[in-house]
Formats: structure tokens, C-alpha cells, sequence
């Protein structure tokens, strides 16, 4: 399922590692479930997407979603500690 909150971040597909936002996608509606899916617009696979790091370059899976300066942000573990250890000896 997907959120508006969504919008800016990033997926990458896991059968083929296409990576781009929502607004890329194709849709598949799932009446059955009264779902729609993402589907991948380059190999055609639905619902197969994991959130990945929005910091620029880097493709990892996010596990952190935290507050910065500059907005929500949704990173993997090493670029969330990055942030953390800067922010922590700034204060
Ligand atoms: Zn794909
Ligand atoms: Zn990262």
C-alpha cells in the first residue's frame, strides 16, 4: 500500500533493481482486494518494491525514517548515523 507521504521517495524493484518514484510507475487495480498495485514500468512486475535510501547514489534498503532540517527523510542505517554522529557533535 502506498501513501501520499510516499510521493518523493524512492523504490527500487526488487526482480529487476529499476529504481524511480511512484509517480513512474503504472498502476494495476486489484478489485478483488480493492488494492491497486505498483507495477514496475520496466519489467512488469506488481507490489515487488523496497523503499531505498533517498540520499543521492546510494541504493541501499532504507531502515530509518527520521526529522532532518530539511524534511523527512528516509535513509539506510549507515546514512542515519551519519546525520545522528553530525548532529551530535554540533551541539
Ligand atoms: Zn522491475
Ligand atoms: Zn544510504
Amino acid at each position: 500500500m502506498t501513501t501520499t507521504s510516499d510521493a518523493a521517495a524512492t523504490w527500487r524493484c526488487t526482480e529487476c533493481r529499476w529504481t524511480g518514484r511512484i509517480a513512474q510507475m503504472e498502476t494495476l487495480p486489484n478489485t478483488k482486494h480493492d488494492l491497486v498495485y505498483q507495477v514496475c514500468p520496466l519489467c512488469g512486475a506488481a507490489d515487488h518494491f523496497m523503499l531505498i535510501c533517498d540520499e543521492p547514489g546510494c541504493e541501499l534498503d532504507v531502515t530509518c525514517g527520521w526529522n532532518s532540517s530539511g524534511g523527512y527523510r528516509r535513509t539506510c542505517g549507515k546514512h542515519f548515523h551519519l546525520k545522528v554522529d553530525s548532529h551530535d557533535r554540533s551541539s
